[in-house]
């Protein structure tokens, strides 16, 4: 998302930054519980009995205040819960920045900014790196030639000093520093004081965009069933086809409890401990075991058409790495394992390595 909107941010015109911020007020209303409380986790004898809740609508955010720019407050990148520990993560022999970002839940785009500022693409990584994620309200900027901290600053809208103030990027307090084409900045997405009217505006858009959602999977199948478009079966394939129709199936029947946000770009479905968990596509499957970075025993697939879906907080696996799976077919079970408060599935669709929201590719049941 952050790939996203960091071109939505850079390219779109404000008119139509206001008409898409008037678009999520729409969404707001059309769900039943924007700007609750929400627990991380629905527990499963909640799961039959919806109870919406009043409409509250957002407030924005205020305005920060003082002589100062406040020091950016790090936003913990989390697989569920703020105020966790940093991910970190010990490069492996093999490691890829695709593997790597699979490892940390990171988006591919945002690995480079858990390595370090002078760290581009081309370069190999080193065994027994130690990465840290970026905390969740940053952006990983990869720089062009002839940007400067002011223009890099102008672009995203926040002040330079907000850039030089995070120690990661190693810049000088003052003046202009030569940056390296290629390299990578921490961009905080935080608003300068002394905002214009339209700096409301995108003030206004960012806080809908970091509202929890929490909604029902049924509010969720009448919005997006309506614009989908039909795909047609390809019929029946040989056993060991590994690609994927694209056509993504909901991996096990439970209760949507955490949405797709900024610093949660993914699903959780709670459902009881041991409930069937299913690709959601045809793919082979590139990992399966147990992850340190807060997944505990998660199954990622490769769904050879760009896709990739990941599977986190198993109770068990029943698929091992390298082998073809079909849609549709049992690969473990719900569980509550690693960085987790209760049984749910964590549930990943990553394109080209970036993490997409799964309800827009999901089909209705
Ligand atoms: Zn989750």
């Amino acid at each position: 998302m952050q790939v996203f909107r960091q071109f939505f941010i850079a390219s779109f015109p404000f008119s139509k930054l206001l008409a898409l911020a008037l678009l999520a007020l729409a969404a707001a209303l059309a769900l039943p519980s924007l700007g609750s409380a929400q627990a991380p986790v629905v527990a499963p004898e909640d799961v039959s009995t919806p109870t919406p809740t009043p409409l509250a609508l957002p407030s924005p955010a205020p305005a920060p205040t003082g002589p100062d720019f406040a020091a950016p407050q790090p936003m913990a990148r989390t697989l569920h819960l703020a105020g966790d520990a940093p991910v970190t993560y010990t490069v492996q022999p093999g490691d890829t920045l695709f593997s790597v970002a699979l490892e940390m839940g990171l988006d591919l785009t945002d690995v480079p900014c858990a390595v370090a500022p002078t760290f581009t693409v081309e370069q190999p990584l080193v065994i027994g790196d130690v990465l840290s994620a970026p905390p969740a309200n940053v952006l990983c900027h990869e720089v062009a030639p002839g940007e400067t901290v002011e223009s890099i600053a102008a672009r995203y809208r926040v002040d330079p000093a907000q850039i030089r103030s995070l120690p990661w990027n190693r810049l000088p307090a003052e003046g202009e520093a030569a940056l390296v084409p290629r390299t990578h900045l921490r961009v905080p997405l935080i608003l300068s004081p002394g905002r214009t009217a339209i700096d409301a505006d995108l003030d206004f858009l960012l806080t809908m965009l970091n509202m929890p959602v929490d909604t029902s999977p049924f509010i969720v199948f009448a919005q997006k069933s309506a614009s989908r478009k039909p795909t047609t079966p390809i019929g029946p394939v040989p056993a060991d086809w590994p690609y994927g129709s694209g056509r993504f199936t909901w991996p096990v029947y439970g209760w949507l409890s955490q949405g797709y946000r900024f610093d949660h770009r993914a699903i959780d479905i709670a459902a009881p401990q041991g409930t069937p968990v299913t690709a959601a596509d045809r793919g082979i499957v590139i990992r399966a075991g147990w992850n340190n970075q807060g997944y505990g025993r998660f199954v990622v697939i490769d769904h050879q058409i760009d896709y990739v879906t990941l599977y986190a907080h198993l109770d068990r696996i029943f698929v091992q790495e390298g082998e073809v799976v079909g849609q549709g077919q049992v690969i473990g079970t719900v569980g509550s394992t690693g960085n987790s408060t209760g049984p749910h599935l964590h549930f990943e669709i990553r394109d080209f390595g970036r993490l997409t929201n799964p309800l827009e590719l999901l089909t209705a049941p």
